[in-house]
């Protein structure tokens, strides 16, 4: 594997090497979930470049930018074993210099969900990931359905710019209690991780009731489940294509939720197609 802080060095080594190029980014601290990216990567390029960058635009003041897990040593090895063929890891003056600004309107994608706790965030992601297709101009670029509003929010930036690039879903990865993986399940100690499994046992419990229940009922049951575990955050029913509201359980329709356990805040969702 190689490792590339600087893009003229990194963008030398692409253009010799005339191949077809995957993304996957990140911000380290890596799992599972990340590794599965990278496998469905390599199934679709010739070369895969994983990048680790913990992206400030993205924290607000309050947010744990300081403390979100730091472990490069250990990710190069999960990096190796994966074999990735090249890990971008550069400092942020050489992500944003200082002349750098970009100035995307999401829209509605960024009024609902996860925006209204995290009103920056996704200017952050849009801003990071715009700069890194600039910087690596990749063909295909994968990314986790777990963050499913960005997912789709990185779709639409993607077709408003007219990207030669192919986002590809990664389905959620799990531990073997449900919960979905996370760098931030770190910060769970171990009866909290096992507490935290429960929103996915929610989350499926609703599924189960999709066409059986009014949606209203639906969401009171659930979210008087959440409660006694978490401080919820959102539960919502949408349709999977746009994120908007949907009586029409004929088509996409998706399940999201986030909760707080303690300081930690987990999401998660349950896509359900009916074809
Ligand atoms: P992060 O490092 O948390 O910014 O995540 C980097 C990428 O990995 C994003 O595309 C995430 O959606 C994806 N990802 C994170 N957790 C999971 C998971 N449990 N399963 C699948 N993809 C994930």
């Amino acid at each position: 594997m190689l490792i590339f802080n600087k893009i003229i060095k990194l963008q030398q080594y692409l253009s010799s090497q005339n191949k077809t190029i995957s993304l996957v980014a990140t911000m380290g601290g890596l799992h599972s979930g990340h590794i599965s990216l990278i496998k469905t990567a390599k199934q679709n390029s010739q070369i895969v470049v994983v990048t680790i960058f913990i992206n400030p635009a993205q924290f607000a003041k309050n947010e744990d930018f300081d403390k979100y897990p730091r472990n490069i040593d250990s990710d190069i090895i999960k990096l190796k074993n994966a074999g990735t063929n090249i890990l971008f890891s550069p400092n942020i003056n050489e992500i944003y210099h200082k002349n750098y600004s970009f100035d995307y309107k999401i829209g509605y994608l960024d009024t609902i969900l996860c925006s209204k706790d995290r009103p920056i965030f996704f200017s952050g992601v849009t801003k990071i990931v715009y700069r890194l297709f600039e910087i690596i101009q990749p063909n295909i670029a994968i990314f986790g359905e777990k963050d499913y509003q960005q997912l789709l929010i990185i779709k639409q930036m993607v077709q408003d710019f007219n990207l030669p690039i192919k986002i590809i879903n990664a389905p959620i990865y799990r531990e073997k209690n449900g919960l979905a993986q996370s760098t931030r399940n770190q910060y769970l100690n171990k009866k909290q991780s096992q507490i935290a499994a429960n929103l996915n046992k929610i989350l499926n419990n609703a599924a189960i009731q999709i066409n059986k229940q009014k949606i209203e009922c639906i969401i009171k049951q659930a979210k008087k489940q959440l409660e006694q575990f978490f401080i919820i955050d959102y539960f919502e029913i949408l349709n999977s294509k746009n994120l908007c509201k949907t009586n029409n359980f004929t088509t996409e329709v998706i399940i999201l939720s986030a909760v707080k356990l303690s300081k930690v805040r987990l999401i998660d969702n349950k896509r359900i197609n009916y074809v």
